[in-house]
């Protein structure tokens, strides 16, 4: 049996191509690659990575073994690299798969020249101290013979005017001028607005290709819809929702929605997020809990049940008003709502 669920995400296909389209040309002469690492921010990898193979991105980036797995039947294995780079538990499936490993430490160079080496990637790390070569392991010994297709790094600040930038860039030229690499990558999606000389041969967006970043020329990718399960009218003075954080000032139309924290749709959106039918905001009151939401519908009087509404998922305005970040907001959309992509 398969039930529809009650809410759903609208996934916009064209809007997720036209975005990496800009932000490749916003690369220049470098290449666009894409990250599509948990699940593709939680939309959907098997959906988002074909998309893009057909708009010609040709460089996917994930962080597991496993999430390479999961497309590798979609675009070539090749064309996948693994952000965490190789393990003992994982090498032997690696191999099979032919997914590409960006090595991150001294250990894992090792292993992967241990189990037969070939192409691999790099990640050095130029001032972030997260993950990838830090210049104390830092000998250009360690590459001896290797076949690195992409030296890369990776920017802690790239959403911020900061001399760290210009800092990591100086690091990454410095510490890969000894390694016989073919390619080199450092821009995620805020590093690609820092400007061509943060552009190398290949760029790495994420986020902004799932609409998550405020720059004019980008279009919003998902939208989350939700059913109307109940209407009420409710006089002046009634509270709504867990711990009565709202209290309605007037008479007002109450419609209860079908979404709530374990679809994604975050607890801090409470009393600050809204709906939109047709044009018309119908703000969120009292808290969102598991499953549910209220709505003011007091503006949209037509709306009865079994409607659905649209929640206003422009993920830089929600994020300031919820206080949690793009990335999370899109990662955490569950798996609970059904997908449905045009
Ligand atoms: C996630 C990730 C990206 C993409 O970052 P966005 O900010 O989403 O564009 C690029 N490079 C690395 C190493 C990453 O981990």
């Amino acid at each position: 049996m398969s039930f529809p669920a009650p809410s759903r995400l609208r996934l916009d296909g064209a809007a997720l191509v036209a975005n990496w389209k800009y932000m490749a040309e916003l690369s220049g002469s470098a290449a666009a690659g894409a990250a599509v690492k948990a699940n593709a921010y939680g939309l959907g990898a098997r959906e988002v990575a074909p998309r893009l193979w057909a708009a010609g991105c040709r460089d996917f980036f994930v962080a597991h073994w496993g999430e390479a797995a999961e497309i590798a039947d979609l675009v070539p294995a090749q064309n996948i690299y693994v952000l965490n780079g190789i393990c003992e538990e994982d090498v032997v499936q690696a191999r099979e798969l032919g997914a590409i490993p960006v090595l991150n430490t001294p250990a894992q160079i090792a292993l992967w020249r241990a189990s037969g080496g070939g192409r691999c990637h790099v990640m050095l790390d130029s001032g972030m101290n997260r993950l990838g070569l830090g210049p104390e392991q830092y000998d250009p010994m360690l590459f001896d013979g290797m076949d690195i297709d992409i030296a890369m790094s990776h920017l802690a600040s790239a959403d911020e005017i900061t001399s760290q930038n210009a800092a990591q860039l100086v690091n990454f030229i410095a510490m890969s001028q000894h390694i016989g690499f073919r390619r080199r990558s450092l821009a995620n999606s805020c590093g690609i607005t820092l400007g061509a000389d943060y552009h190398f041969d290949l760029t790495r967006p994420g986020i902004s290709l799932y609409g998550g970043l405020a720059l004019d020329g980008l279009q919003q990718v998902a939208y989350p819809e939700a059913r109307i399960l109940q209407v009420r009218d409710l006089p002046a003075g009634s509270p709504v929702g867990y711990n009565y954080t709202y209290v309605a000032k007037s008479d007002i139309r109450v419609a209860t929605v079908a979404i709530g924290y374990a679809d994604g749709y975050v607890r801090a959106l409470s009393n600050v997020g809204t709906a939109l039918v047709g044009g018309v905001e119908l703000p969120v009151i009292g808290r969102v809990s598991m499953d549910l939401v209220t709505l003011d519908i007091s503006n949209a009087p037509s709306l009865s049940e079994n409607d659905w509404v649209t929640m206003r998922f422009n993920l830089d305005a929600q994020a300031k008003l919820s206080g949690v970040s793009p990335y999370e907001l899109l990662t955490g959309m569950g798996s609970r709502s059904d997908r449905h992509w045009n």
